[in-house]
């Protein structure tokens, strides 16, 4: 199935109503980081470009729906976005009953999630949204994993419905990745926790030759293969579904490799010395925050011989400087080598762009959960929506 593009519509004249994922995090006013809203410049452009009349919408942080808040106000982003595309943007606190808006202009409507039913996908609000529109424009790859009114609800009702250059190249991105991989294919998962990455571990192990896991992740797995973890974070309830993973990864003749060394401290501190251990030799008082050297060394081989690199979830506690060396050597390795490599996550492009190698990740997802959802072979449900409705 696939879905109408913003590209091929026209757009002259039309009133465009683009859905955005511009939730960007504000201080004092100010955007501290314009990089989703940079990410949304070339859609908005084209759509000017093109002639439209062009409304914006998009949610910013967690407001209690039904209250206006001026600490989740967009008014930051309608400033920085006028900046960039170099021209006033007005914010229109009220736009349910109605946008004032000239072809070759733009309005951003405030907080979408200032309106009831915003979250439950409410069909009242949904058609309230698309009654404002000729064309909707869904281009914020970030919530397609959520099916609420302005990501997915709307897209019944619009009268055209599209996917924006920013979703549309996301998902042509991700499917290259994923459905015609260059082998071996290689996924990295890390990050803090087991419970919610273990159903694409799973998933996971179905489609990639290779699975390295990182971080807390790791130490789940290093215990379900008998070794102490000490007082490290990981998930004593869910060794037993490691073990299976474990099984099911030699069963299809790979495996899942444990860390041969690890590095380890007696606190979670910045600045609690950094102890390199062979796996096997944690102590009851230690928790393991990075891979060693050995293993880093490993796994920048296993970087170096694949086709493709899937990458979500740092391998240690990259934030504190003296357990970032393995997560800075996975980046660094991906760096080097010249598989098709594609890295999602919150932390993991805080990571990538911590050690400067931005340029060298073939593609960078703006999504978390959207990236890790699409991993897992699931259909997001705005874009199913969006398959829908061009299909009918
Ligand atoms: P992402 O946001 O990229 O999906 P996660 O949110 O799952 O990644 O995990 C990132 C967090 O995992 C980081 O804050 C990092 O400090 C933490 N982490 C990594 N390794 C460890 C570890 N060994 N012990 C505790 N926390 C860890
Ligand atoms: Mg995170």
């Amino acid at each position: 199935m696939s879905y109408l593009r913003m590209e091929n519509l026209d757009l002259a004249a039309k009133r465009v109503l683009i859905r955005e994922d511009l939730n960007v995090p504000v201080s004092a006013g100010r955007v501290t980081s314009d990089a989703r809203i940079r990410a949304a410049l070339p859609t908005i452009r084209t759509a000017l470009e093109m002639g439209a009349a062009v409304m914006i919408m998009s949610h910013l942080g967690r407001p209690v729906e039904g209250e206006y808040d001026p600490q989740f106000s967009l008014q930051p982003v309608a400033d920085r976005l006028g900046e960039l595309l170099g021209r006033n943007v007005r914010l229109q606190k009220d736009w349910l009953d109605g946008v004032d808006v000239a072809p070759g202009d733009v309005v951003l409507c405030e907080n979408v999630r200032f309106n009831p039913g915003e979250k439950a996908n409410d069909e009242t609000l949904a058609r309230t949204m698309a009654g404002l529109c000729d064309i909707f424009v869904m281009d914020a790859f970030g919530t397609a994993h959520r099916a609420q009114a302005s990501t997915e609800g709307i897209t019944w009702h619009a009268p055209v419905a599209c996917a924006g250059p920013l979703l549309a190249g996301e998902l042509d991105a991700l499917a290259k990745g994923l459905r015609d991989p260059a082998r071996p294919m290689l996924a990295i998962v890390g990050g803090s926790k087991v419970s919610t990455k273990l159903t694409v571990l799973d998933t996971l192990l179905d489609k990639v030759d290779e699975l390295i896991v990182g971080g807390g992740i790791a130490n789940t797995f290093i215990a379900a293969s008998g070794h102490n973890v000490g007082t490290s974070l990981y998930e004593p309830d869910l060794i037993h579904d490691a073990q299976l993973l474990i099984q099911k990864a030699h069963a299809g003749g790979g495996a899942i490799p444990i860390p041969k060394d690890v590095i380890v401290a007696k606190a979670f501190s910045d600045d609690a010395e950094p102890l390199v251990r062979k796996v096997n030799e944690v102590a009851d008082d230690e928790m393991i925050l990075d891979i060693g050297p050995l293993t880093a060394i490993e796994y920048s081989e296993i970087i170096a011989g694949a086709g493709t690199i899937i990458w979500n979830g740092p391998v240690g506690v990259f934030e504190f400087r003296n357990f970032a060396d393995g997560t800075r050597a996975m980046a660094e390795a991906i760096e080097r080598s010249s598989a098709y490599s594609i890295a999602g996550g919150g932390d993991t492009l805080a990571a990538i762009d911590q050690f400067g190698v931005t340029e060298d990740i073939s593609y960078i997802s703006t999504g978390g959960g959207a990236f890790l959802e699409f991993v897992e072979g699931k259909t997001l449900p705005a874009v199913a929506a969006l398959e829908a409705v061009a299909n009918r």
